[in-house]
């Protein structure tokens, strides 16, 4: 891949401030990561429905869907897991940055990769709100919804995160859920709360 030069970015006429004021909006951006099967997207997706259904502009961006387009062309390396991150970390950036609340559901296994994204959204002056889903392993397996797990355990499966991939665990998230303990409205509700305390809605 060419490097491009000579490009340059474009302000705009229209400030962040006045865009969100105009639309009476705050952006920011809610990333989920744990492991397969650990509720990550459940509880999004119940999120993404609870903040639209309050009028909120809210959107997710979600493994397996983004896997399905923008990065179809990567695979499971960790080479290819950074990039998937990165590419999701500059699109939930912009949505961020629109005004909508980006809710981003990917295991996303290294730290240093979601650290990257965290620092792209402070550097832009963005909420980021890191979700742990702390989910034991043995209960994720129990659940295996799409039998994933199986299929590593039989060898079918190589490079799965959790059994014979890392998963490293955030160590400064801003919020660790339980999944495996608390309902997916009790998680729900915890999100939110932290939501209103960064600022990004105006009540739990
Ligand atoms: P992930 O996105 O982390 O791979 P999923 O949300 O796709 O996980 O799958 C989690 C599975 O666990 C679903 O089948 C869901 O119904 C079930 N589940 C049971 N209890 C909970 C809970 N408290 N929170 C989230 N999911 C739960």
């Amino acid at each position: 891949m060419t490097q491009a030069t000579n490009i340059h970015w474009h302000e705009g006429d229209l400030t962040r401030a006045e865009r969100w004021e105009r639309l009476g909006t705050r952006g920011g951006t809610v990333w989920f990561t744990g492991l397969s099967a650990s509720g990550k997207s459940t509880i999004a997706s119940a999120l993404e429905q609870e903040l639209v259904h309050r009028g909120r502009v809210a959107y997710r961006l979600d493994g397996d869907n983004i896997r399905h387009g923008l990065n179809r062309n990567l695979g499971f390396s960790a080479e290819d897991r950074a990039e998937n991150i990165r590419r999701i970390g500059e699109v939930a950036k912009l949505f961020a940055d629109a005004g909508a609340i980006a809710i981003c559901s990917f295991i996303s296994p290294y730290a240093r990769d979601r650290d990257a994204v965290r620092k792209l959204h402070a550097d832009g002056g963005l909420s980021f709100i890191e979700v742990f889903a702390d989910t034991p392993i043995d209960v994720c397996e129990r659940r295996d919804p799409k039998g994933l797990y199986k299929k590593a355990r039989a060898g079918q499966l190589k490079g799965f995160t959790g059994i014979d991939d890392p998963y490293e665990a955030p160590r400064a998230a801003e919020l660790v859920l339980k999944p495996g303990d608390e309902g997916v409205e009790a998680c729900v509700g915890r999100v939110l709360r932290v939501l209103a305390g960064a600022g990004v809605i105006d009540r739990a």
